[in-house]
């Protein structure tokens, strides 16, 4: 049995003060929740005040990046035994943000997942294709790629303890999210591969979430197929309403 898995990746946004304050919001909103794992991802700076303010209660910590070294001479880089210091259980990798706009490859999130994984913590690994890609019938094909190389050389062991994110790029923060039956059908070949890679343990395993132009009006039906385990949310997780909203809507 899978447990339902929302995160909100807050990207570049809120002050320290401000994700004070919507956490606290989140805190009086989702306390007794407990039937769906509920993540928050602050930037970098927020994380250790979230942190303290989370640490009694069912929501968990994620960082929204993480460099692979574990110290050294990396400018500006932060490391997985950094972000366990700072409370994080999950980390999110690949993202395609940082695909697009900050040369993040395949290799590059295969090296991080493998440093997150080492250091005990969980990475949310995101996967998914460009709408030229889609158009031009490659969908499938570019999940795969992100797919195989990201997660190369993770052990099954490893893989019971990472969540895979469907991101379509077309999605996300464009208001038009893929129908529940575009998100079924690669979530559904995901496992496949998961189950050619691994055993069908893991493919039956690991969560699957989706992630793009999530809504409090649409997690319903999304989360009604029978491979989708959960959501990232990237707007909607900005304000406390919305992405309670979305959590209560999942259960
Ligand atoms: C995201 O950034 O992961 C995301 C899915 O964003 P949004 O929900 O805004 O589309």
């Amino acid at each position: 049995m899978r447990k339902v898995i929302i995160a909100g990746n807050w990207k570049l946004n809120k002050t320290i003060k401000e994700s004070i304050e919507l956490v606290n919001l989140l805190k009086r909103s989702l306390s007794d929740i407990d039937e769906v794992e509920v993540v928050v991802c602050p930037p970098f700076t927020s994380l250790s005040d979230v942190h303290e303010l989370i640490m009694d209660t069912n929501i968990k910590l994620g960082a929204q990046d993480v460099y692979w070294e574990k110290e050294g001479a990396f400018t500006g880089e932060v490391s997985a035994s950094m972000l366990k210091d700072a409370g994080c259980e999950y980390v999110i990798i690949g993202h395609s943000e940082r695909r697009q706009y900050f040369g993040e490859t395949n290799e590059t999130v295969n090296k991080k997942a493998k440093a997150v994984l080492k250091e005990g913590l969980k990475p949310i690994v995101c996967v998914g294709e460009k709408l030229e890609e889609r158009k031009s019938g490659k969908a499938f094909d570019v999940v795969k790629d992100h797919v195989q190389n990201s997660l190369a050389g993770i052990p099954a062991s490893d893989m019971l303890k990472t969540v895979i994110a469907y991101e379509p790029v077309w999605a996300i923060g464009t208001g038009v999210n893929a129908t529940k039956e575009q998100a079924e059908e690669i979530h559904k070949y995901i496992r496949g591969l998961l189950e050619k890679m691994y055993n069908k343990e893991v493919a039956s395993s690991v969560r699957i979430q989706y992630g793009g132009s999530v809504k409090p009006e649409n997690i319903k039906e999304l989360i009604s197929e029978e491979d989708v385990d959960g959501a990232l949310v990237g707007g909607a997780s900005l304000k406390a309403d919305s992405f309670t909203q979305i959590v209560k809507n999942s259960i």
